[in-house]
């Protein structure tokens, strides 16, 4: 599938912390054990619609924070 889209903001610089809400169709084996135990298998995602994406910095939402096409350099830090 594609590679994960990035973000960066217009309002802060902010490129590493968003609030993003998605809808997600997937379909996924549901595997239960015969005591009901349900295990998730080959979860795929069929569809992905990004609702919006918020700023966790300043609070900008909607044109101000905009999609970065290429990856930066190096995942600097991650966590
Ligand atoms: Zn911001």
């Amino acid at each position: 599938m594609g590679d994960p889209v990035r973000y960066r903001c217009a309002g802060c610089g902010n490129v590493t912390r968003f609030d993003v809400v998605a809808v997600r169709r997937t379909r996924a084996f549901h595997h239960y054990s015969l005591a009901g135990e349900l295990t998730l298998e080959d979860e795929s995602v069929l569809d992905e619609q990004i609702v919006e994406v918020t700023c966790r910095w300043c609070g900008a939402s909607g044109a101000t924070v905009v999609e970065i096409g290429e990856p930066s350099a190096e995942a600097a830090s991650s966590g």
